[in-house]
């Protein structure tokens, strides 16, 4: 018998995500992020079910993007971090890739280039986030330059990132906000500032363009906090695995490597077949959260590459090949991730090539493009 563990992707969920994000902005234009290779899930299957929904996608860099363009994916494509070097710029314009232009270096390679097509670009605004972008004070300056290029096609979408629209205190975002719309004022152009907590939490970040990524994976940016759109999430990618071994161990025995763990009572030790060589994060503490036949236990015991062990002594007639959940339906990504000192985001775009993705859910065929 094959090894039990994989990564499901129900493309049922994803569309259900999809259109939820379509709901909540229903004015705006989406832009579908399956950046690293989408957020883990794969890039490919993810971008082809996403695409009859998507106004555009967006990707880290021309890599990901000629991966995509490579695959058959027709959908502009725009690359986040801006080209790296000036030989993107003929490249993207071929492929009609999107360049957020950042900063001054950027702009420099566009005046200089000789493209056989102009390139659309969109026009990065720091609001606050201090990583990428124009001062906002250049904004409109930078706008008409751009629109006036003849190396450029159209007018530049004006595009800011939130720092913190994931968090409880409004105050930054609300800032940003401010600062974009100043920034932005007069200028007829289409801006885009909604990353998933923008979208799920600040109706008014939407604008023209949504950007939203995590949330399509059916998480909630929020973490563990309950938040009304993002509770109607549903995950895409469950991870399983089986119980390959069970034992009985006395009061007062260490599990596993280290002997981090010590039975307090005569105990039942499940070993499941996931480890931190299949994406379970290694840091994950003792009594971190895990499903057994859809019943909550305890990881006990340091995780290894291979297996890690599961208290079950409180679960009924639990048998080798037992179904194991440790993220997805029945137990959100966030709680896992809390108890290993990370996010979801990390532990999904960690997901190693080792585990099998198996795709599930109906074909695509047929989805409406709004
Ligand atoms: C990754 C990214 C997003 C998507 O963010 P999520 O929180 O995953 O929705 C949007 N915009 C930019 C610029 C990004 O880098």
């Amino acid at each position: 018998m094959a090894r039990p563990t994989q990564a499901r992707l129900n493309l049922d969920a994803l569309r259900h995500n999809v259109k939820l994000a379509q709901s909540l902005a229903p004015q705006s234009r989406l832009m579908a992020v399956v950046k690293a290779n989408a957020y883990g899930h794969g890039a490919l299957a993810m971008a082809s079910a996403l695409e009859p929904y998507s106004d555009a996608m967006a990707v880290a860099c021309i890599e990901e993007a000629l991966e995509l363009r490579e695959s058959g994916i027709k959908a502009p494509l725009l690359l986040l971090e801006g080209p790296f070097e000036p030989a993107e710029l003929a490249v993207a314009a071929a492929n009609n890739f999107w360049l957020m232009i950042d900063n001054e270096r950027q702009l420099k390679w566009l005046e200089q280039a000789r493209l056989t097509a102009a390139l659309h670009c969109w026009l990065k605004i720091d609001t606050g986030m201090h990583r990428l972008g124009f001062a906002p004070q250049r904004c409109a300056e930078l706008f008409h330059h751009l629109s006036n290029m003849p190396q450029h096609r159209g007018s530049p979408v004006l595009c800011t990132h939130f720092a913190s629209a994931d968090e409880v205190d409004p105050r930054g975002t609300e800032q940003q906000l401010a600062c974009f719309a100043s920034a932005c004022a007069g200028l007829k152009a289409e801006r885009s500032a909604a990353n998933s907590p923008g979208l799920l939490a600040w109706p008014q970040s939407h604008y023209e363009w949504v950007r939203p990524g995590y949330m399509l994976w059916g998480n909630s940016p929020f973490g563990s906090r309950s938040q009304v759109n993002a509770d109607q999430l549903r995950p895409v990618m469950t991870l399983e695995s089986a119980i390959i071994s069970l034992r009985d161990v006395p009061s007062g025995s260490a599990v596993g490597y280290g002997g981090s763990w010590v039975a307090q009572r005569p105990s039942r030790i499940a070993t499941v077949a996931i480890g931190y060589g299949d994406g379970y994060p290694r840091n994950a503490m003792n009594g971190t959260p895990v499903l057994v036949k859809g019943q909550r236990a305890a990881l006990a015991g340091r995780v290894s590459m291979d297996m890690i062990t599961v208290d079950v002594s409180d679960i009924d007639a639990v048998n080798i090949g037992d179904p194991v959940t440790l993220w997805g339906e029945g137990l959100p990504i966030a709680e896992v991730a809390e108890h290993a000192a990370t996010i979801g985001y990390e532990l999904l775009t960690r997901m190693p090539l080792r585990t099998p993705r198996v795709v599930t859910g109906s074909s695509t065929t047929g989805a409406p493009n709004n």
